[in-house]
């Protein structure tokens, strides 16, 4: 596998060079990951016009080296990181240092401030604008976590009974991903079973599901650190009544249309817009109240967003999700959700779409 992490920084010194500072400090762990290929939890990565130095502490002492290899030098400080920081940026002559504003805490803010002569600026969505376009390694990463998931859904959906609770429910798709080989689950597994699926980020809770009603399964998987993300929604213990069918097939059907026609260099709106107006046609358009999807990488809710309110054009290379849904607070609610490459051949579906209505019927 190609080692990405010299082209990343050396793209990452070019957005940090037209900002006009010397330097940006990383503190966002994915960034970090992203650029270094370290995985732990306390990092301060300072990449200058030269340099790239991790600072660490004393229980990542070996495994920072290892997991970073030659893509930074890395300093293990075992009383103070930020102490650390200020002198390897006092030796490498930094006068000013762009920050991650939506992470940097105020706190480590005030830190910072406390250096002399150290200017300090925020910037926003750096290195996140370069992860939103993946390589092949990374579209493959993706693909084999969202294969993992539905296989994980797949050995689970036969054995859900009317009577078992959304945590058991949630329980064994945990266990089904782990034992697949799911690194972690990238969010908490949303299980809701009847008019608790109208809540499109439902807590999973002890209701046990009741025959013919809905069940919302939100769940994801995780492989070499990407993340997949899959909603399905099943029929428990009955056939579909009319209206059950007609809020189902209105959202496999605006599914469809939005994972057809998704595509590079259009808008997140426009995107949007595929799934939201066929919704809005067969009436359901106040049930949707939320936006289409979200790029999927190291992150599970990442660059680029489709939303209504999402003007910039979708990168080339992304990997986004299309989850429309309709939610009818009392009755419930259906959300159908796949992982999609914008390949530049068009868009290319990375998990199975298999969205046929499932009704689960005891043999
Ligand atoms: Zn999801
Ligand atoms: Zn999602």
């Amino acid at each position: 596998m190609p080692d990405r992490r010299p082209e990343r920084q050396a793209a990452a010194r070019a957005a940090v060079a037209a900002h006009g500072v010397d330097a940006l400090l990383v503190t966002h762990l994915p960034n970090v990951r992203y650029l270094t290929g370290f995985t732990g939890t306390a990092a301060l990565l300072l990449l200058t016009r030269d340099r790239a130095v991790l600072v660490s502490d004393f229980r990542y002492e070996s495994q920072a080296a290892q997991e970073v290899g030659t893509s930074a030098g890395v300093e293990i400080d075992r009383h103070s990181a930020w102490d650390r920081l200020a002198r390897v940026m006092s030796a490498a002559g930094v006068g000013s240092v762009g920050v991650e504003a939506a992470v940097l805490t105020l706190h480590d803010a005030e830190r910072l401030a406390g250096i002399p002569r150290l200017r300090v600026v925020p910037t926003d969505g750096l290195i996140e604008r370069l992860r939103a376009s993946k390589t092949p390694e990374e579209v493959a990463a993706i693909q084999a976590a969202a294969r993992l998931a539905q296989e994980a859904l797949a050995a689970v959906l036969p054995g859900i009974r009317v009577g078992h609770s959304e945590l058991e429910i949630a329980a064994r798709l945990e266990e089904a991903l782990r034992r697949r080989g799911s690194e972690w689950h990238p969010f908490q597994t949303i299980v809701a079973s009847g008019p608790r699926s109208a809540l499109p980020h439902a807590r999973t809770t002890t209701r046990a599901v009741a025959q013919g009603e809905w069940l919302l399964l939100d769940f994801g998987a995780q492989v070499d650190g990407y993340c997949a993300d899959l909603t399905r929604t099943v029929l428990v213990g009955a056939r579909a009544d009319a209206r059950q069918r007609a809020v189902y097939d209105t959202v496999r059907a605006a599914q469809s249309r939005a994972l057809a026609g998704v595509q590079a260099g259009m808008s997140g709106r426009e995107a949007d817009a595929l799934a939201r107006d066929l919704i809005a046609a067969r009436g359901f358009g106040d049930a949707f109240g939320h936006s289409l999807g979200h790029g999927l990488g190291l992150e599970v809710h990442e660059a680029p967003r489709l939303s209504a309110t999402a003007g910039d054009p979708l990168p080339p290379h992304a990997v986004v999700t299309i989850e429309p849904g309709i939610y009818l607070p009392g009755w419930g609610g259906v959300r159908l959700e796949d992982d999609v490459y914008l390949g530049p051949d068009g868009p290319v579906c990375l998990s199975d779409n298999r969205t046929e209505l499932v009704e689960l019927m005891r043999e």
